[in-house]
Order: C-alpha cells, then structure tokens, then sequence
C-alpha cells in the first residue's frame, strides 16, 4: 500500500467519512475566494481527533496547517501539498458561568461568540461581533477593533503543539501583541480559550454590537472579497492613509484590486489569482515605501508556495 493510501486510511480511522475531503479547493474556505486544491482537509469535531491527527501527520511527516474561517488568509494557486486542519464550526461549544467567565472552543465564529457572551449581559466583547473568523483564529493574531483585542479579555488557552502534547497557557505566556502571538511564532493549535467579563446592561451591549457593525458597514467594502485589512498598521501611521495618498484607490493589477471605499483592504474584484493578489501587495508595498519611505508589512498569513521574490519586497 502507498503511504497516501495509509495516511488516507488513518485519517479514516479518526474521522467519519463526511470530516475528511480530498482536493478540496482552498477558495471554497477563503474570504478572499481565493487558492488551490488541498491534498486533504480535515474538519474536526473533538479535541481527541485533533490529537489523534497531529500524531498520525507526525508519524506519516505529513505536513499540516490549522485554520479557521479563512477570513486572513491567501492561498497559492498551486494549493497546499499536505494536510488542512479546519478548526470552524464543528469545533464550537461555548460555556458560560455565573462568574463571569467563558470558555470556548477554538472553532466558534467571533459573532456567534459575542452574540451568546452579550445574551448573558456580559461586556468587552462588543469589538469582536463584526471580525469574520475564529476564535482560534482571533486568540492566534490578537484580533482586535474599536479599542478592543483578544488580550484585554482573554485569561489562558489550551494548546496543542506539534508533538500532540497538550498544555494551558496564561495570559501573559501566550505573549499577545499587536496581531501577534506565541501561537503563530512557535505553530501551535489553539484548542480552547478561557475569557473574563463584567456584568453589562443588555441593551447598551446589543446597541453597541450595533453601532460597531454599521461603522464597519459605512467604511469597508464589505460587499466584496477581501482578508481585511491586508497591511498591519506601521507606527505613527495608518496604512490604507498611506495607500490612498499613494495615489492607489482603485490601483488593479489582474483581478485584485486596492478597494475604492477603503484603500487598506485589497480585494478580490474579478476572478483574481494568488499571483495577481501578491503581485499587488508586493507594489503597493515597493510605491509607499518609494513614495514615503515606510514598508508595510502584510497582516494577511500566506501559505502555501508562491514563486515570486516577495521576501525581498519586506514581506
Ligand atoms: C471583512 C473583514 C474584516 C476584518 N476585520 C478585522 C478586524 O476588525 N480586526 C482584526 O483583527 N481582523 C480583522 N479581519 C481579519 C480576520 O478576520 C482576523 O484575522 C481573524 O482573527 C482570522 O480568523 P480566522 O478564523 O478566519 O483565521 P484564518 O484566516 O483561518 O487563519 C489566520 C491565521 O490564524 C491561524 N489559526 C486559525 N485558527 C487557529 C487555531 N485554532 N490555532 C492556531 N492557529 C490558528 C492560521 O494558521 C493563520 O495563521 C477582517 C477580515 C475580513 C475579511
């Protein structure tokens, strides 16, 4: 038997036959509609089959990666020559206590979330309703909006690391900065999250939830494919600010383009590639640095293969 054939059959071992897919097309699971076929994908609903899969992958050297709801990623058309651990959905218990504190697994989407954290009356998660992901994917890039961030609220989370050991990180380990964390530096999978939060009044909660989605709304082009904001924000300035005065609103190269209504979301306008959408990122990049001498630094994660030198461009 070929090892595809063995590693087909462990994975079958674990997962019922509707939890696992075969050249599954990256673009079905991005925001940016964007990607190649994955070898295979997963779709767990414990944390049992998420360690049972990252030992089988070990065992095989299979390459893995854990995603969310895909909303900050860009995937190679050529795909991705391994494993897809999608952790979105399936993977999505929330537990409320009296006290307070909320306990999530990592596949719960963010407004799912705040929907059931404001339910209880509970408040500082309002920033969280309009982000489109995870929670595993916000705990990983500190997702944060209006004032708000995962680290204001966040008290530990339980990790899996490549080995299959499973650990509880504070607050403090999991070193959560400006869309950064140890997740992302060290390849962890976050399995679940533990929050804190103070009794709110209901209404003041729901209208606020509401007032930070018309926001988003009226800014961001919400009508159209996109990961977000493609740039961090440099210091001491804003990046679709320094896009816009580039002169760039509306610049396209192939089917990606730099949004009309917000120039710090590059999107997906007509049928785009991944090639087409870094080569933009790599001359929006080479034109405000020329243009103001600051390098941006992109916010979206790629993965997979792509053959441009867009290292060198200060990605
Ligand atoms: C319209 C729009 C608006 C947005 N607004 C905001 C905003 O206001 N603030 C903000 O911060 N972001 C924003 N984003 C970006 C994005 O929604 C966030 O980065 C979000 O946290 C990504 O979550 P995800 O589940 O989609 O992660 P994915 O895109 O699937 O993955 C992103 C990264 O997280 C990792 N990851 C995902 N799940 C796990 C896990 N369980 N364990 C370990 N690593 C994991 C992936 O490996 C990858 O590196 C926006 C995106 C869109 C499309």
């Amino acid at each position: 038997m070929k090892d595809f054939d063995l590693f087909l059959n462990g994975l079958k071992n674990i997962f019922l036959d509707k939890q696992i897919k075969q050249k599954e097309p990256m673009s079905k699971h991005t925001s940016l509609q964007i990607g190649g076929d994955a070898d295979y994908m997963v779709l767990p609903y414990s944390i049992d089959e998420i360690k049972r899969v990252v030992l089988l992958c070990k065992s095989h050297n299979m390459p893995f990666y854990i995603m969310g709801n895909g909303s900050n990623l860009l995937v190679s058309d050529l795909g991705y020559p391994g494993l897809i651990v999608k952790l979105s959905g399936g993977f999505s218990n929330v537990e409320v206590s009296e006290d307070g504190i909320v306990r999530a697994q990592a596949g719960v989407l963010m407004s799912k979330l705040s929907n059931v954290i404001a339910r209880y009356e509970l408040t500082g998660f309002e920033f969280g309703a309009g982000i489109p992901g995870t929670l595993g994917g916000a705990v990983t890039m500190n997702a944060g909006a209006y004032g708000g961030e995962i680290k204001q609220v966040l008290l530990s989370a339980t990790i899996i690391d490549r080995e299959g050991e499973v650990q509880t990180f504070n607050n403090e380990a999991l070193q959560l900065g400006y869309r950064s964390s140890i997740l992302q530096k060290q390849d962890l999978c976050l399995l679940e999250a533990t929050m804190r939060f103070n009794k709110g009044d209901k209404q003041e909660i729901l209208d606020r939830i509401h007032e930070l989605n018309s926001l988003r709304q009226e800014k961001q082009p919400l009508d159209m494919h996109s990961a977000g904001s493609t740039f961090k924000r440099p210091e001491g300035y804003f990046a679709g600010k320094l896009i816009c005065d580039s002169g760039l609103k509306g610049f396209q190269i192939g089917g990606a383009a730099v949004s009309e209504k917000h120039c710090g979301f590059l999107v997906n306008k007509e049928n785009a590639t991944a090639k087409d959408f870094m080569t933009l990122i790599k001359e929006v990049i080479r034109i405000v640095d020329e243009k103001y001498g600051v390098i941006l630094e992109p916010e979206v994660k790629f993965l997979g293969t792509f053959d441009t030198d867009y290292r060198k461009a200060g990605i």
